[in-house]
């Protein structure tokens, strides 16, 4: 009889993950379309990661093809991109979550049991562009490795992630653009994030991903040795990026080869 090979072996530790955790959740026992993987054509390369199935995705076995997808899918065809062939789409949590008859937003634990599912196609496409639509699909993604997922803080920044060499695109979630659908401040804001993450989809189909520029962070914590920072920084003719707090922008840059955290 062959030997299980290395990969074999990693192929049902995550299998056998996915199914314990299935059994923990218990979703895929209550909906029509249980454990939805992941669906279309992908010829840019690019992932959506989106937050659950509602009803109408439930019923269809499609992801976003409710009114949250016919929203994105006009704003895609508005920059030319065809929503099903050009991109694959999953949920962070594939069964739909549910209250009564009303669609609800999946809890921390569903997010978590499902988080290797998510991991296989991540694996199994290695897309290299990747747009999270709403908090709980940069949850998902990003799990403990920050302890907020406000959408606000998240929105408009172009990520490049070096677990998976891809770039990541958190997004506004299209619901919560319906649900405030009078705000037209808000409408512009997500089309505007919207057409630069796909343009620049487009644009670097081409291009190779960035190796990590090689950074030498120093944190200062006290007067003083801000003081001398800044002193030193105005007579360095090196290039520095100082951070005050809003340090996420920083990896969204090109980043030089100084950092300053304040
Ligand atoms: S939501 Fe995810 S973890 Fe839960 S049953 Fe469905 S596929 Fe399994």
């Amino acid at each position: 009889m062959a030997k299980t090979t290395t990969k074999q072996k990693a192929f049902f530790k995550e299998e056998s993950i996915s199914r314990d955790n299935c059994s923990l959740c218990g979703l895929y026992t209550k909906v029509k379309s249980p454990k939805l993987d992941y669906t279309g054509g992908g010829r840019l390369n690019a992932l959506i990661i989106g937050e659950n199935q509602g009803r109408t995705e439930d019923d269809r076995s499609l992801q976003f093809c409710g009114e949250s997808g016919q929203l994105l899918r006009e704003e895609f065809a508005d920059n030319s991109l065809d929503f099903e062939k050009d991109f694959y789409k999953v949920n962070a949590v594939r069964c739909r979550t549910f209250s009564g008859n009303a669609n609800r937003t999946p809890t921390k634990k569903e997010i978590m049991y499902c988080r290797p599912m998510l991991e296989k196609t991540l694996q199994r496409i290695k897309p290299r562009f990747i747009l999270l639509f709403g908090s709980t699909a940069i949850e998902s993604f990003y799990m403990k490795e920050f302890s907020f997922e406000a959408i606000n803080l998240w929105r408009g920044l172009i990520i490049p992630d070096t677990r998976y060499k891809a770039w990541v695109m958190p997004l506004f979630h299209p619901s919560y653009i319906i649900r405030n659908e009078k705000d037209m401040n808000l409408y512009s804001v997500f089309k505007r994030d919207i057409d630069r993450a796909l343009e620049f989809v487009v644009a670097n189909q081409n291009t190779e991903f960035p190796e990590p520029p090689a950074l030498k962070p120093t944190i200062l914590t006290n007067y003083n040795a801000i003081v001398k920072a800044l002193t030193d920084i105005n007579n360095s003719k090196e290039e520095y990026l100082c951070t005050f707090l809003v340090w996420l922008q920083t990896v969204c840059l090109e980043v030089n080869r100084n950092i300053l955290f304040f």
